[in-house]
């Protein structure tokens, strides 16, 4: 007799994204005059570096002939790769990390919703509230305690820590002991991030009470402020407590390319059982490595051209940012975020339902943004806008919302 996994009944009904597609489809489908912008879904819209592109380019031919056609690569990544981000990404900031604590995989979505895997059947885990709804559902669906449970319709046996607009959407350490605690800085969804010395203080505590943190950094090369850590590496102690993601989606475009990594220092282990090792394994027995050609197009983001047009690409999306953040701010509406993140976290006015703005926003402005209530319960009330459109869109977009 055949049974599925019941855990997956326990999700929300519907990933948030494909909710907002739905609703945005019948509205087109009613309205097919209508122009729709989107500040809503995550992804960019600008094309790859051209850097990326000669590199593609390159590779696709070596694929090409048989003298340096590859097959199968190693599952951790290639050498070239690795050595490339230690020495761009780690080294430069005094970061120790080490090729062989680099473990190369198709993008940050994979690694973070697969790394509950090597986790205790019943760990605790600790989440901000909003959050990056992959964190939460991946738990969820491997039916580890704590989940938003969709039949009783409550958010679940899960440590929350919410982030408001008291805290400035900053989680205060919990009350209750996590065994595992995720943290997502520049932040998705609120666009907030926290000073070194405060992340600090998440890594002597994580220490002290031998908890792991899982700090996904997929935002990192939106980061303009000073005091702002790029990686949890940079705090003494890290190495002992954490385990970094990373991506190449947000600051050279491969959300449709797929690359990311993650970085698990040899010290972490339980027992004699190394973290790094268990990651291999797990990744060895389900994962066959990241194309060739797309791991030599992560290498060109590192060149020297490569890191200039990274650097144009996020100036691009950060103006953007800058515009919905001061317009929004013009007319009157309290805003978050914007700064050293892509994301702008607005209150709704009149204290309106997130999804009641959504509906507003997209049948009156037909503009999409993502309801905050969609990423936790201290999300309601709140709406996240995207500054990955294109600045006509944005520009077009911001003219809409004002004449609302
Ligand atoms: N982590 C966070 C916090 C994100 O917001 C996203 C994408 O929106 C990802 C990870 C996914 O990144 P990738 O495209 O590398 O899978």
């Amino acid at each position: 007799m055949f049974f599925i996994n019941n855990n997956f009944q326990r999700l929300p009904g519907n990933y948030l994204f494909s909710t907002i597609a739905k609703k945005v489809n019948e509205y087109k489908e009613a309205n097919p005059d209508k122009s729709i912008i989107s500040l809503g879904i995550g992804d960019v819209t600008r094309p790859l570096p051209p850097a990326v592109i000669k590199a593609l380019h390159d590779a696709v031919d070596e694929m090409a002939d048989a003298s340096t056609f590859r097959g199968y690569g190693p599952e951790q990544g290639y050498l070239f790769l690795r050595e490339t981000i230690v020495k761009e990404d780690y080294a430069p900031k005094g970061v120790d990390i080490s090729a062989d604590e680099i473990y190369v995989g198709d993008g940050a979505k994979s690694d973070s919703g697969n790394i509950q895997e090597l986790f205790y059947k019943d760990a605790k885990i600790a989440v901000t509230d909003p959050v990056y709804p992959v964190y939460v559902d991946s738990n969820a669906i491997a039916g580890r305690a704590g989940f938003f449970d969709a039949i009783e319709e409550k958010w679940n046996d899960l440590i929350y820590m919410p982030c408001t607009e008291e805290n400035c959407f900053a989680p205060q350490l919990p009350g209750e002991k996590p065994d595992v605690i995720y943290l997502c800085f520049p932040n998705n969804p609120t666009g907030s991030t926290i000073p070194k010395s405060e992340l600090q203080e998440w890594v002597d505590y994580a220490n002290t009470i031998g908890a792991l943190i899982i700090y996904d950094a997929a935002y990192e090369a939106y980061i303009s402020s000073d005091n702002v850590a790029h990686s949890i590496f940079e705090c003494e102690g890290a190495r002992t407590c954490a385990i970094e993601i990373r991506s190449f989606s947000k600051n050279a475009g491969f959300t449709g390319t797929r690359l990311g990594f993650t970085v698990i220092p040899r010290e972490l282990e339980f027992g004699h059982v190394k973290l790094g090792d268990l990651w291999a394994r797990r990744q060895g027995t389900k994962f066959n490595g990241a194309p060739y050609i797309i791991q030599r197009a992560g290498e060109a983001v590192y060149s020297e051209e490569g890191k200039a047009q990274v650097k144009e690409l996020v100036s691009y999306y950060m103006e953007n940012a800058k515009l919905i953040r001061e317009t929004l701010e013009s007319m009157g509406y309290t805003v978050s975020g914007g700064i050293d993140a892509p994301y702008i976290w607005m209150k709704t006015p009149e204290d309106m339902e997130s999804w009641e703005f959504f509906d507003k926003l997209l049948t009156e402005a037909n503009v999409v943004g993502t309801p905050g209530s969609g990423f936790g319960p201290s999300g309601e009330g709140y709406f996240r806008l995207t500054a990955f459109g294109t600045h006509e869109n944005t520009k077009e977009a911001l003219e809409r919302i004002k004449k609302l």
